[in-house]
Parts: C-alpha cells; sequence; structure tokens
C-alpha cells in the first residue's frame, strides 16, 4: 500500500515516516509531495481549528494525487496565555515568522510568569482511496523553559520539556526516537495506524 504525506516541512515529513516505518516496517510505501507531478505548492491553512487545517491539506493533496493521503495540523497551547497561539502557532510573530522569532516572542510574552504549563496537540487528518475520511489526536503535556535549550527536532522543541520526561528534558535535546515515544504526533500517527490494522 502506498501513502502520500502532505507536508513540505522536512522535519516533520521524516517524524511521520519514522514512526510509520516503525508501526508497518515495509509494508506501507511512503511517498513524499516531492513524487507528485505537476508538484502541490504552499496549501493555505484557512480553518479555525487543528480538524479543519489537516483536512485542508489532505483534501487537496488527495485530490490531486488521488492516494492515500495523511496530513497534520499541530497547535502549542500555552495556559497563561488562554491557549494561545494554538491554531495560530506557525504564524504567532507574524506571517514569515522564523521558528526562532515565534520561541522568542514566546519567551517574551512568559516573562515573570509562573504558570508555564502548555499542550502540544496534532490533528492527523487520514483519507483512504475510496476518498473516506478519518481524523486522529495526539496530546503531550509539557512546561515551557525560560530560554531555549537543544538543537534537535524543530519550532518550538528546544523551549517545550514534555512532563512525562523525568530528566526534564526539551524535545530539542532528545532524539528522534525518544521525541517520538511520547509527542503529540507520535501518539496521533500511532492511533491512525492501529486504526488501519482493525
Ligand atoms: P503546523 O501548522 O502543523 O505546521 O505547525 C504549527 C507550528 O507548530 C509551526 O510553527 C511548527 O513549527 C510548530 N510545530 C509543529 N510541530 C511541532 C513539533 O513537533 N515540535 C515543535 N514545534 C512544532
Amino acid at each position: 500500500m502506498k501513502i502520500i504525506l502532505a507536508t513540505h516541512n522536512p522535519h516533520k515529513r521524516e517524524e511521520l515516516r519514522s514512526v510509520l516505518r516503525s508501526e508497518f516496517s515495509d509494508s506501507i510505501e511512503v511517498l513524499t509531495l516531492e513524487d507528485i507531478h505537476p508538484p502541490i505548492g504552499d496549501i493555505e491553512e484557512t480553518g479555525t481549528t487543528l480538524e479543519e487545517n489537516a483536512l485542508i491539506k489532505a483534501r487537496a493533496v488527495h485530490a490531486q494525487a488521488k492516494l492515500p493521503t495523511i496530513a497534520d495540523d499541530t497547535g502549542l497551547e500555552v495556559t497563561a496565555l488562554g491557549g494561545a497561539p494554538g491554531v495560530f502557532s506557525a504564524r504567532y510573530a507574524g506571517e514569515n515568522a522564523t521558528y526562532a522569532d515565534n520561541v522568542h516572542k514566546l519567551l517574551d510574552a512568559l516573562r515573570g510568569e509562573t504558570n508555564r504549563s502548555a499542550k502540544f496537540s496534532t490533528v492527523i487528518a487520514y483519507i483512504n482511496k475510496h476518498g473516506a475520511e478519518h481524523l486522529f489526536r495526539g496530546e503531550v503535556e509539557g512546561t515551557i523553559t525560560d530560554s531555549p535549550r537543544g538543537t534537535n527536532g524543530f519550532g518550538y522543541d528546544p523551549i517545550f520539556a514534555p512532563t512525562e520526561d523525568l530528566s526534564k528534558r526539551t524535545f530539542a535535546e532528545m532524539s528522534d526516537a525518544e521525541k517520538n515515544a511520547m509527542s503529540h504526533r507520535g501518539r496521533a500517527l500511532r492511533a491512525f495506524a492501529q486504526s488501519l490494522r482493525s
């Protein structure tokens, strides 16, 4: 069976690929947007929820590729900020914000704040070969650190320390396998994998 991953983000692509490989070994051939011709450009995320945005991306790719498709959308909700940046996590510091811009804006917004709790959520949208749509959610609770730590991963990884890691490392201080084992994206993907098997 072939599945196409509807993302241009190389970090996400590798995480998705690696979890799918460990769940299905070689029984699923994972394709990426680079395998699609004509190329699909950036898909505008106009939804107001992670579910809507994941479906927008999956539908756009499925319509062109005509193959089973997976798309994910992720948000970081910070309790002291009333759930922000949430669905706007990619654009928190502005339309063309870099990962570093977003990280610094978040650290500034939390300066002096003692409640550092936060939650990452990922929604995976899967559209099968018949066009049926399925959604899977994965979440991980954690805290926002006072400053960035670590160089692995991407996005907010250097300032997010998952509660269940007893050594209090950030995701950016973990190996890919350690992050995937407890991350929002890993959890959503394993829920997807379980449903595909049943
Ligand atoms: P997206 O809309 O799903 O691409 O993600 C929204 C924002 O969350 C982007 O700024 C990403 O960098 C960030 N993000 C998504 N997944 C992760 C993750 O696993 N770790 C850290 N940041 C992430």
